[in-house]
């Protein structure tokens, strides 16, 4: 059995972003050489998640506005996470609504996907640098 682990690193420049990192998990996999097998994406920060959906601007902006009101960024007051000095608790719990990982099979050198599946980073306190881990295994 093959193993391949890349690291992919974002900055987003606002709190909040959804990117499409398909292209750099397809290119994981080209380099891994795998072509059977199963490759797992998730996110390094308990403030970011890695999600399989569609890449549709609409969809990403009823994500945002679903989350907010789940877990509002504003007042910071309201959550005891804040009381150490951080704002950041609305993104813990945004990261676990949205997930930590995804795992896609490996079907002839191919990510393989359902109808309209892509695989983005969520990102709920950017501004810095942050990571995703990419394992492939298989032959
Ligand atoms: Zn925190």
């Amino acid at each position: 059995m093959k193993s391949h682990r890349k690291e992919l690193w974002f900055n987003a420049p606002s709190r909040r972003d959804f990117m499409n990192i398909t292209p750099q998990v397809e290119q994981a996999l080209r380099e891994s050489g795998i072509t059977e097998g199963l490759c797992l994406v998730n996110a390094m920060h308990i403030t970011a998640s890695v999600f399989i959906n569609d890449d549709e601007r609409g969809l990403h902006a009823d994500f945002e506005k679903w989350l907010e009101g789940f877990a509002p960024h504003e007042p910071i007051g309201q959550y005891r996470h804040n009381d150490t000095g951080e704002d950041n608790a609305d993104a813990h719990l945004k990261r676990t609504i949205m997930g930590r990982e995804v795992v896609v099979a490996v079907t002839d050198g191919k990510l393989d996907f359902g109808p309209w599946e892509q695989i983005f980073y969520g990102e709920f306190d950017g501004r810095r640098k942050k990571r995703v881990l990419v394992k492939i295994i298989g032959e």
